[in-house]
């Protein structure tokens, strides 16, 4: 159980920025991904708090 708790903390702090693509709003993983759904390169980052 606390390393399940673990794991839910890790990941939401992995999730502090999150990358969209600027063209069709889909999210990527990284910033040097292509967007998976209309191939754009420019791809947007955000910081959730
Ligand atoms: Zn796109």
């Amino acid at each position: 159980m606390i390393e399940t708790v673990k794991s839910l903390l890790f990941t939401e702090s992995e999730r502090e920025t999150i990358y969209e693509c600027r063209r069709c709003g889909t999210g990527v993983d990284s910033p040097s991904s292509t967007c998976p759904s209309c191939g754009n390169e420019d791809i947007a980052s955000f910081h959730t708090r």
